[in-house]
Formats: C-alpha cells, sequence, structure tokens
C-alpha cells in the first residue's frame, strides 16, 4: 500500500466487487465525496446496482469482464470477503486491490487466520486442522469437550460449523462436514460477544471505533450494542487488538474483528473480516465519520475521519419480514436503513435501524 498511497482525486472510480448491501453503503458513502463507483458482481438483482452509475453483472471468474472493470476504475476495493484468490490477484495486478490479497487469503482460511493471529501473539481459542477422522479424536483428547467442528472456508452465519457434546458425536460431526478441510476449536464459554471495527490507510494511521456488544438470533446478527456492557480495561485491548491486527497486515480500508469475551474480561479473537462489517452499521447514526466514508477515505489514501461516538445507540437488523412494519411503525428517534432489495426472504438483511440515545452530558 505504501507504494500507492498518493491520495486519489475527486471524481476518481472506485470499483466494488460485491453487489450486496454492504457495497450500496459504500457507493453511496463514495458518492458523498465526490466519488464515482464501478459495481461487479454476477447477481443482475443485486441492491447496490440502484445507486452506482457503473456496473458490470459478470462472474467473478471471467478474466475479460474482469480487465474491463479494472480498466474502467481507478482502485478496486470488495464488499465480501470470499473474493476467489485468482480473481483478487489478476485485478492486483491492474489496478491498485485495497484491501490487498494478503488480508483477502488471511480472512478466507480459519486456519491461515488464526496463525496469522497467533503468529502476531493474539488470543484465540485453543485448535487444530482436521484432516482426517483419527486426527479429530486426537484433537478431542488434547483441546477437550464441548468443542466447535468448523469449515476453514466459506463459513458464515453460523453454516459449515458443527458442536461436539461428547467424543461420541465426533464421527456424525465429521461425516456432515468433510471432505473440506476443518478446524476444531475449543468451544469458549463467553460471557458476551463483541467486535471493533478499524481502519487503517497507506500512511500507517489508525482508528478504531468503540466496541459494540453483538447478539445473534438464529446464528444471524439481530443487534449491536453501544457502548457495550464491558470494563473500559476490555474496551481498550479490544481497540488496541484490532489496531495490531490491521498494522500486522500492513492494511488499507476497514476491517472488523469479532472478540469473545470471558468472565474475567479476558479476549479471545473469534475471527476478522476484511471489509466493512454489520456490526459497524451503528457509526452511521452516531459517529463523525462512519465506517462506510471511513473505508472510501482509506482506499483512497486520503485522511482518516474521527471515529468519536456521539451518542449511545443501538443497531438493530430487520431480517426477513420485518422490514415490511417499517412505514407503519418507524419512530421518530429511529434511523432507518432499507436495502432496497427485490426480494424478502427468511433469514435475508433487509435492512436495519439505529436506535439513537443521546448522551447526557455530552463527553
Ligand atoms: P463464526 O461463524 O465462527 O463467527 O461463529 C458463529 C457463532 O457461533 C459465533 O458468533 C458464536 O456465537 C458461535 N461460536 C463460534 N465458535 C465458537 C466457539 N469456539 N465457542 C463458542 N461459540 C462459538
Amino acid at each position: 500500500m505504501s507504494r500507492n498511497s498518493a491520495p486519489l482525486p475527486l471524481g476518481s472510480t472506485i470499483g466494488i466487487l460485491g453487489g450486496g448491501q454492504l457495497g450500496r453503503m459504500l457507493a453511496l458513502a463514495a458518492a458523498r465525496l465526490g466519488m464515482k463507483t464501478h459495481i461487479y458482481c454476477p447477481d443482475p438483482l443485486s441492491p447496490a446496482f440502484d445507486v452506482t452509475p457503473n456496473k458490470t453483472v459478470a462472474a467473478y471468474e471471467d478474466e475479460a469482464a474482469l480487465a474491463a472493470f479494472a480498466a474502467a476504475v481507478d482502485v478496486i476495493t470488495y464488499e465480501f470477503e470470499n473474493v476467489p484468490a485468482r480473481t483478487a490477484a489478476f485485478l492486483a495486478g491492474l489496478k491498485p486491490l485495497r484491501p490487498d490479497a494478503r488480508a483477502l487469503a488471511v480472512a478466507q482460511d480459519r486456519l491461515a487466520e488464526k496463525a496469522f493471529l497467533t503468529v502476531n501473539r493474539i488470543a484465540v481459542a485453543p485448535f487444530a486442522a482436521i484432516p482426517d477422522l483419527a486426527a479429530l479424536h486426537a484433537a478431542l483428547d488434547e483441546i477437550g469437550v464441548p468443542a466447535v467442528l468448523k469449515t476453514t472456508r466459506l463459513g458464515y452465519d453460523g453454516k459449515g460449523q458443527r458442536l461436539i457434546r461428547t467424543a461420541a458425536e465426533a464421527a456424525d460431526a465429521y461425516a456432515a462436514l468433510a471432505p473440506k478441510p476443518l478446524v476444531l476449536e475449543a468451544f469458549v464459554p463467553f460471557e458476551k460477544e463483541i467486535s471493533v471495527v478499524v481502519a487503517r490507510n497507506g500512511s500507517g494511521e489508525t482508528a478504531a471505533f468503540d466496541p459494540a456488544e453483538n447478539v445473534h438470533r438464529e446464528h444471524i446478527l439481530k443487534t449491536s450494542t453501544v457502548p457495550a456492557a464491558i470494563g473500559a480495561k476490555t474496551a481498550r485491548q479490544a481497540r488496541e487488538v484490532a489496531e495490531a491486527i490491521v498494522g500486522a497486515l500492513d492494511y488499507a480500508g476497514v476491517l472488523g474483528v469479532e472478540f469473545f469475551v470471558l468472565a474475567d474480561g479476558a479476549l479471545l479473537v473469534n475471527e476478522i473480516a476484511p471489509r466493512v462489517h454489520n456490526s459497524g452499521h451503528w457509526t452511521e447514526a452516531v459517529c463523525v465519520t462512519d465506517q462506510f466514508e471511513q473505508h472510501v477515505r482509506a482506499v483512497l489514501g486520503w485522511p482518516l475521519g474521527d471515529p468519536t461516538r456521539l451518542a449511545d445507540v443501538v443497531m438493530e437488523n430487520q431480517i426477513g419480514d420485518e422490514i415490511e412494519a417499517l412505514p407503519r411503525t418507524l419512530g421518530a428517534g429511529e434511523r432507518p436503513h432499507a436495502y432496497g432489495k427485490a426480494e424478502v426472504r427468511p433469514g435475508r438483511k433487509m435492512g436495519h435501524i439505529n436506535r439513537v440515545r443521546i448522551r447526557t452530558p455530552l463527553p
């Protein structure tokens, strides 16, 4: 990144891989800074297409389409971490890719991620690579039960994982997930789950938002509450860990770090996401600079904004048909964001509401 950190000028075009709600919110933030966006997504009904002047509908493996896309933009970013490695390498050879291919490689693979965190002395739950059933039995002897067996790649919202409560459940859990590469993790008896969204730009400036306390429903994020009900020391450590991660990656952009908080306030990193993050949507309503503008600033090589939080807030995801009540029930203190998705489906993130509570006195 440092090689390419001259700030891009007004009127530049940011290429975004992925056309979901995160791409949509990035495009809105980019427009406010006088940028054009070009969104690349295989799904012709992508919600981000509504808010961008330029789009490409093509597969992520279509090199002719990728080359034309790269030629039309000044910098490339993405809204999801499962950009294929070949796609990332191909595009990075044509235009700056921010965050870079290494950040993607680390975040795409739970084993690479845990190895990276461990090398950087950042605590994670005990874990072991599981190439076969014998390795699973050996790892269960070592790590104990309960434990969680996960696919190393392409898991999200609780998909691709099985809880193993007793050694007798090992074979079934293995059969359900193999032959994909697997990792076993100790089950963490956490008190809370929190996350920190952090930004870094090519000059090495970093800025972390306050930790959010996250509650999931049916494995999908339901609410993020800020401030999180954690001690000041835990909050400070979470931000420091997040800043250490983006430093170690020589990162450009916004990154989400999910943590487990133990009873004594100790932190374990669960996973990292090299992109704007659902648990950072609250920043839109109550921060001087929100995560979307922060990401745009970082990928443009601009100075970062101020992440200071000006009010307390609860962000609630609107999942499936919950969104349909919005026109009747929206309260005066509620900041809605509807993603404009064409089809309501159970379990689909359709929007979110930020409920803002003014802090008195203001800090
Ligand atoms: P993940 O896809 O790894 O983020 O996991 C989804 C959710 O499953 C987490 O937010 C936790 O609530 C739970 N979970 C995942 N791994 C563990 C673990 N090792 N111990 C306890 N709970 C876990």
